[in-house]
Order: structure tokens, then C-alpha cells, then sequence
């Protein structure tokens, strides 16, 4: 169920480990939801959750203003809003911050080490860039929080390198102009780039060489099941039956859960991307940048430059607003002014599949054949190639080889 990054990367290993598959989505093609237009980065180095002991402090100042990189909408009535809410909150200690990023590392690493193989075995290209990642910081006291998030993480296994504003400059020239403004920043060498929608697309056709079937244009509307199992899904175009089922769904995961009585803490946190072709190589970075201060990444594919970020945990709606739109242009034109015609920027929203402590929800549910990989947040596509071979790897019967603790929907307690 679901032809994003995650569900076409399942459906991949699920065929190459010999099992006949198929893939039903609403959309007319693979990628067209969340794994549209995101920010592209396959970013292990953004493994800190948004639920961290500094975040309660900030989302109380940025509270009432429009632009602010985070907004929770409590105002409304959305009990599901304040159910995650209290979740999220009980994450934001240090412990739990620590713990969600050795989670969210073990499954990050993995699946940059499988789009690699994936990359060697296929020759498949997605205006990818194997350039590092590099986080940029203006505020000092910012600057020394990701300090220390970021010798945690190296200890964790994933190279991070402290870098002075020379040195982030000599890394990505086009940063020269605001050179000036920076306090420091982090390299990631290991880290790299690439466009998800067009990489979900060519791994979708080269599914179907291996002879996936894909049902577009189909909504699921529900799931069949029969004594304890799942025997079908019950979509607009027919019953379609199955002996096991992998809910890929991303934000939408658990409206059908909730069907067979799967509760998923999974909230949509929408974000923005604009994407210009690039005016002036020069001013334009080709290695990915995160500005963490603002929740912005900014990725080179090919001719254009990718500036995505912000969230707003508003619901499933995925409406552009003026004032948000303005101020993500804003921060990317104050950080590569000149790189291209921002005016001429195409705008996107769309609702990352967010958990409240960050962490996918991978595996079995006690629905014996019925198995989730959904919850992705703002790393579905780092980790969709790593989640996609570890549930083929759990249907297949084979031991997977990340270990899985912490990362199931036992997490959260009783279904
Ligand atoms: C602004 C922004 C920037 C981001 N930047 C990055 C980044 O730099 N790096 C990174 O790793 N991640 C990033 N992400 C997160 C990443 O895009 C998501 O985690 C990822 O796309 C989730 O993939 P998915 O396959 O789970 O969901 P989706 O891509 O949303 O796929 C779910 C599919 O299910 C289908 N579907 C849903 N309900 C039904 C139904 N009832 N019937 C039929 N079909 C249905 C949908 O059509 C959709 O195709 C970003 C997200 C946003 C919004």
C-alpha cells in the first residue's frame, strides 16, 4: 500500500527476494505525494529529533507568528493534534532525545549503505551528489548545541567534522556572502543528495522489469479481513487480495490502521519546498547545506536548487500560505542571494508521516500478516531503501540486519 519512497523501495526488495508483488496508490505514478519535492537530502547527520530539550522554550516564542520554522496549531479542535502534542513533549528530555537518535542513526546509516549498493547494482541516476552535507550556524549558542548533538552522533558511528565559516566556505564557495554572519558549521562527508521523486519514478520502472504490478489511480478504501487476517483491500477499482500487506502510506498510514484496530501515532507536519533553476553556478551551493536555525535544507539537483523546510503540525491539509511561502523564499534567497530568479520559484507543500519521537514505526503488528513501514517524518527518504530491505527482509523470514528494538509500534505502548 503506497507508491512513495518507501513503499516503491519495499516493493523492490520484496520482488528481488523472489516474492510477486504489487503496489496500489491513488496517485497516476509513483513519488507524487510527500516523496515529491522534498528537500533531497539522504542525511544521516539529521538525525537530532525535532523533540529535544530545546524545543518546548522555542515553540513557546515562535508561538502566534506566521513565519516561524515550527507551528503548532493548537488552537484548533483536533484531539488527535494534542494527543501527539503530549507525546511529543514527553520526548523533549535529554535521555529520550539521545535514545531516539541512536534509532534513528542505527536505520539512517543502513539505508544510505543499501541506496549505495542499489546505486552500484542498477546504474540507476537521480541527479544525485555525493558531496557530504554541510550545517551552517549564525547563533553561537546554536552553534555549541550542535556541537555537542554532533560528537553524540560520531560516537554513534557517523563521521561529523567542526568546521570555521573559512572552512564552510572553502567546502561550499557559495556561501561567501554570508561568510560573514556564520559561528561555525558541520560536515557530514558521508552524506549526499538526489532527487526522490525521480529516483522512486526509475526504481518503479525498474520494479516492473522484475515484474511488480503497480494499481494506480486506485484508492484504498479499506481492508478486508477474516478470522484475525488480512484477506484484501477493498479499492476503487475492485477487491485486490494478498497474502501479506505493507502499509506504506505515509501520512495517511493510520486512518486504515485504525480500520483493523491499529492505533499509529502519526501526525502530518507540513513543509515547503521551492525549487529554481539556477541562474548563476557560482552563487548557487552544489554541496546540500542545512540551516538548522530556520529548519531549511537546500539540495542541487541537476540545474536547480532545492530549498525545502518548516513545519506546521496543521492537519491533513497541504494549502500554501503566503506568509509561509515568503519567508522559506526569504531564507534562501539572504543565504545564495543571486543564485536564480526566486520570483519564478515553483512552490510545493507536503505532510511528512511524522512520529512524535521521530523514529519510523517498522515491522509486525498484531495483525499477523499485515506489516508497517510508515512514519518517516523528515528522513523518508534516508531511510526508504534501509526500511524498504528490512521488511522484505522480515516477510522473507530472514533476520534483518539492523537491530529492530525501538523501532516497532510496541514503542508506544498497548494497539
Ligand atoms: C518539505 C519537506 C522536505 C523534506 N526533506 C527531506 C529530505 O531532505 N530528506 C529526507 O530524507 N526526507 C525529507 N522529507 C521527508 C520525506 O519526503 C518523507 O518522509 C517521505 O516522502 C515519506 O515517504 P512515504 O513513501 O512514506 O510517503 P508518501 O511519499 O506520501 O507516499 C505515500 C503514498 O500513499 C498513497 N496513499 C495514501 N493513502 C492512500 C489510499 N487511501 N489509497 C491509495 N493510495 C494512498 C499516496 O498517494 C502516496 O503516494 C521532506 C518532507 C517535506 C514535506
Amino acid at each position: 500500500m503506497g507508491a512513495g519512497v518507501v513503499g516503491v523501495a519495499t516493493a523492490w526488495y520484496l520482488a528481488k527476494a523472489g516474492h510477486q508483488v504489487a503496489v496500489v496508490d491513488r496517485q497516476p505514478g509513483a513519488g507524487l505525494e510527500t516523496s515529491f519535492a522534498n528537500g533531497g537530502q539522504v542525511s544521516p547527520c539529521h538525525a537530532e529529533p525535532w523533540a529535544n530539550p530545546s524545543t518546548p522554550l522555542k515553540a513557546l516564542k515562535w508561538l502566534g507568528r506566521e513565519d516561524a520554522p515550527l507551528i503548532f496549531r493548537w488552537r484548533r479542535w483536533d484531539p488527535l493534534l494534542w494527543a501527539w502534542s503530549a507525546r511529543f513533549l514527553l520526548n523533549c528530555t535529554a535521555a529520550r532525545a539521545r535514545r531516539n537518535i541512536d534509532r534513528t542513526l542505527r536505520i539512517a546509516v543502513y539505508s544510505r549503505s543499501c541506496l549505495r549498493q542499489l546505486r552500484q547494482e542498477t546504474g540507476i541516476e537521480y541527479d544525485q551528489k555525493t558531496l557530504g552535507i554541510l550545517h551552517v550556524y549564525r547563533d553561537p549558542r546554536e552553534y555549541a548545541h550542535a556541537v555537542a548533538a554532533s560528537e553524540l552522533m560520531s560516537k554513534l558511528g557517523l563521521e561529523r567534522l567542526v568546521k570555521t565559516p573559512a572552512e564552510a566556505e572553502a567546502i561550499e564557495p557559495a556561501l561567501a556572502a554570508v561568510r560573514p554572519q556564520l559561528a561555525g558549521a558541520i560536515f557530514t562527508p558521508d552524506d549526499e543528495s538526489g532527487d526522490a521523486h525521480l529516483f522512486t519514478q526509475r526504481l518503479a520502472a525498474l520494479c516492473a522489469e522484475r515484474g511488480v504490478t503497480f494499481h494506480y489511480d486506485t484508492q484504498i478504501h479499506g481492508l478486508e479481513w477474516d478470522a484475525g487476517r488480512l484477506t484484501g483491500l477493498a479499492t476503487s477499482g475492485g477487491s485486490l487480495k494478498a497474502d501479506a500487506f505493507v502499509m506504506a502510506l505515509g501520512s495517511w498510514s493510520p486512518r486504515l490502521a485504525r480500520q483493523v484496530g491499529v492505533s499509529l501515532p502519526i501526525y502530518p507536519a507540513k513543509g515547503y519546498s521551492a525549487t529554481l533553476v539556477v541562474g548563476d553556478d557560482s552563487r548557487a551551493p552544489s554541496v546540500s547545506i542545512t540551516d538548522d536555525e530556520h529548519k531549511m535544507v537546500y539540495s542541487r539537483l541537476g540545474n536547480r536548487l532545492r530549498c525545502a523546510g518548516t513545519a506546521e503540525l496543521a492537519g491533513w491539509n497541504s494549502e500554501l500560505t503566503a506568509a509561509r511561502t515568503r519567508a522559506l523564499v526569504g531564507h534562501a534567497q539572504a543565504l545564495f542571494p543571486g543564485a536564480g530568479d526566486y520570483a519564478a520559484a515553483e512552490l510545493w507543500t507536503g505532510l511528512r508521516p511524522a512520529t512524535p519521537d521521530s523514529v519510523p514505526i517498522l515491522g509486525r503488528t498484531p495483525v499477523p500478516n499485515l506489516f508497517l513501514n510508515t512514519g518517516h517524518g523528515t528522513l523518508g527518504w534516508t531511510m526508504g531503501c534501509g526500511s524498504g530491505r528490512i521488511l522484505a527482509d522480515i516477510i522473507s523470514g530472514r533476520p534483518p540486519d539492523v537491530d529492530l528494538s525501538g523501532l516497532g509500534m510496541d514503542r508506544f505502548g498497548r494497539p
